[in-house]
Protein backbone atom coordinates (compact mmCIF):
# COMPACT_ATOMS: atom_id res chain seq x y z
CA UNK A 1 0.00 0.00 0.00
CA UNK A 2 0.88 3.59 -0.71
CA UNK A 3 2.93 5.23 2.36
CA UNK A 4 0.64 6.71 4.69
CA UNK A 5 2.40 10.60 3.86
CA UNK A 6 1.52 10.05 0.37
CA UNK A 7 -1.83 8.45 0.92
CA UNK A 8 -3.01 11.33 3.43
CA UNK A 9 -1.60 14.13 0.59
CA UNK A 10 -3.67 12.22 -2.04
CA UNK A 11 -6.72 11.97 0.22
CA UNK A 12 -7.02 15.62 1.07
CA UNK A 13 -6.93 16.35 -2.47
CA UNK A 14 -9.59 14.31 -3.10
CA UNK A 15 -11.82 15.36 0.35
CA UNK A 16 -10.98 18.78 -0.31
CA UNK A 17 -11.65 18.54 -4.09
CA UNK A 18 -14.90 17.17 -3.13
CA UNK A 19 -15.86 20.49 -0.81
CA UNK A 20 -14.61 22.50 -3.55
CA UNK A 21 -17.32 21.16 -6.11
CA UNK A 22 -20.17 20.91 -3.23
CA UNK A 23 -23.12 22.88 -4.17
CA UNK A 24 -23.82 25.69 -2.22
CA UNK A 25 -27.28 25.04 -1.60
CA UNK A 26 -27.31 20.99 -1.73
CA UNK A 27 -30.43 18.92 -2.18
CA UNK A 28 -31.43 16.96 1.10
CA UNK A 29 -30.03 13.75 -1.24
CA UNK A 30 -26.95 15.53 -1.98
CA UNK A 31 -26.55 16.28 2.23
CA UNK A 32 -27.27 12.58 2.57
CA UNK A 33 -24.76 11.61 -0.02
CA UNK A 34 -22.01 13.56 1.69
CA UNK A 35 -23.07 12.43 5.21
CA UNK A 36 -22.85 8.53 4.12
CA UNK A 37 -19.40 9.09 2.42
CA UNK A 38 -17.89 10.41 5.20
CA UNK A 39 -18.69 7.89 7.12
CA UNK A 40 -18.02 5.05 5.26
CA UNK A 41 -14.65 6.71 4.19
CA UNK A 42 -13.87 7.44 7.86
CA UNK A 43 -14.24 3.23 8.36
CA UNK A 44 -12.38 2.28 5.50
CA UNK A 45 -9.60 4.80 5.56
CA UNK A 46 -6.62 2.31 4.78
CA UNK A 47 -4.44 4.16 7.75
CA UNK A 48 -6.06 2.28 10.42
CA UNK A 49 -4.52 4.75 13.45
CA UNK A 50 -5.69 7.82 11.25
CA UNK A 51 -8.89 6.24 10.73
CA UNK A 52 -9.55 5.65 13.93
CA UNK A 53 -8.89 9.16 15.39
CA UNK A 54 -10.62 10.41 12.78
CA UNK A 55 -13.68 8.46 13.32
CA UNK A 56 -13.54 9.71 17.37
CA UNK A 57 -13.24 13.49 16.12
CA UNK A 58 -16.56 13.09 14.39
CA UNK A 59 -18.17 11.56 16.87
CA UNK A 60 -17.03 14.80 18.63
CA UNK A 61 -17.46 17.35 15.50
CA UNK A 62 -20.20 16.02 13.17
CA UNK A 63 -19.56 16.45 10.08
CA UNK A 64 -21.12 19.31 8.41
CA UNK A 65 -22.96 18.53 5.41
CA UNK A 66 -25.49 22.29 5.00
CA UNK A 67 -23.49 23.78 1.85
CA UNK A 68 -20.38 23.99 0.46
CA UNK A 69 -19.33 26.71 2.91
CA UNK A 70 -20.18 24.78 5.75
CA UNK A 71 -18.40 21.52 4.70
CA UNK A 72 -15.16 23.17 3.48
CA UNK A 73 -14.83 25.13 6.91
CA UNK A 74 -15.49 21.87 8.76
CA UNK A 75 -13.19 19.76 6.58
CA UNK A 76 -10.45 22.26 7.09
CA UNK A 77 -10.72 22.06 10.90
CA UNK A 78 -10.96 18.61 11.09
CA UNK A 79 -7.52 18.60 8.68
CA UNK A 80 -6.36 21.39 11.10
CA UNK A 81 -6.68 18.72 14.36
CA UNK A 82 -4.61 16.11 12.07
CA UNK A 83 -2.05 19.04 11.43
CA UNK A 84 -1.42 19.65 15.47
CA UNK A 85 -1.76 16.20 16.07
CA UNK A 86 0.97 15.69 13.99
CA UNK A 87 2.81 18.70 14.51
CA UNK A 88 2.28 21.03 11.20
CA UNK A 89 1.59 23.98 11.24
CA UNK A 90 -2.39 25.05 11.36
CA UNK A 91 -3.90 26.51 7.91
CA UNK A 92 -5.66 29.37 7.84
CA UNK A 93 -9.69 28.49 6.98
CA UNK A 94 -10.68 31.96 5.77
CA UNK A 95 -8.69 30.49 2.68
CA UNK A 96 -9.33 27.36 1.93
CA UNK A 97 -11.54 28.22 -1.32
CA UNK A 98 -8.64 30.04 -2.50
CA UNK A 99 -6.40 26.96 -2.20
CA UNK A 100 -8.48 24.48 -3.46
CA UNK A 101 -11.39 25.98 -5.56
CA UNK A 102 -10.55 29.40 -7.08
CA UNK A 103 -6.36 29.25 -6.46
CA UNK A 104 -4.10 31.55 -5.27
CA UNK A 105 -4.12 35.45 -6.56
CA UNK A 106 -0.63 36.38 -7.61
P1 LIG B 1 -1.09 17.47 3.98
O1 LIG B 1 -1.50 17.55 5.42
O2 LIG B 1 -1.28 16.17 3.28
O3 LIG B 1 -1.86 18.62 3.19
C1 LIG B 1 -1.81 18.74 1.77
C2 LIG B 1 -2.01 20.20 1.40
O4 LIG B 1 -3.26 20.65 1.90
C3 LIG B 1 -1.00 21.15 2.07
O5 LIG B 1 0.15 21.26 1.32
C4 LIG B 1 -1.76 22.46 2.15
O6 LIG B 1 -1.67 23.19 0.95
C5 LIG B 1 -3.20 22.02 2.28
N1 LIG B 1 -3.69 22.09 3.67
C6 LIG B 1 -3.02 21.87 4.84
N2 LIG B 1 -3.84 21.97 5.88
C7 LIG B 1 -5.06 22.28 5.39
C8 LIG B 1 -6.33 22.53 5.99
N3 LIG B 1 -6.49 22.48 7.32
N4 LIG B 1 -7.37 22.82 5.19
C9 LIG B 1 -7.21 22.88 3.84
N5 LIG B 1 -6.04 22.65 3.21
C10 LIG B 1 -4.97 22.36 3.98
N6 LIG B 1 -0.80 10.92 9.14
C11 LIG B 1 -0.22 10.41 10.28
O7 LIG B 1 0.99 10.26 10.33
N7 LIG B 1 -1.02 10.08 11.35
C12 LIG B 1 -2.37 10.24 11.34
O8 LIG B 1 -3.06 9.90 12.31
C13 LIG B 1 -2.99 10.75 10.15
N8 LIG B 1 -4.34 10.89 10.05
C14 LIG B 1 -4.89 11.26 8.87
C15 LIG B 1 -6.27 11.31 8.77
C16 LIG B 1 -6.87 11.63 7.56
C17 LIG B 1 -8.38 11.64 7.45
C18 LIG B 1 -6.07 11.93 6.43
C19 LIG B 1 -6.71 12.25 5.10
C20 LIG B 1 -4.70 11.92 6.54
C21 LIG B 1 -4.08 11.59 7.74
N9 LIG B 1 -2.69 11.55 7.88
C22 LIG B 1 -2.13 11.09 9.05
C23 LIG B 1 -1.79 12.06 6.80
C24 LIG B 1 -1.39 13.53 7.07
O9 LIG B 1 -2.54 14.33 7.36
C25 LIG B 1 -0.69 14.18 5.86
O10 LIG B 1 -1.47 14.00 4.69
C26 LIG B 1 0.73 13.67 5.58
O11 LIG B 1 1.50 13.77 6.76
C27 LIG B 1 1.40 14.52 4.46
O12 LIG B 1 1.44 15.86 4.93
P2 LIG B 1 1.78 17.13 4.04
O13 LIG B 1 2.66 18.00 4.90
O14 LIG B 1 2.28 16.73 2.70
O15 LIG B 1 0.42 17.95 3.84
Amino acid sequence: PADVETLGRSTWTLLHSIAATYPKTPSAAQQSDLRTFMGTFSRLYPCWVCAEDFQRYMEKDHVQVGSRDEFGKWLCEAHNAVNVKLGKEKFDCSKWEERWRTGWKD
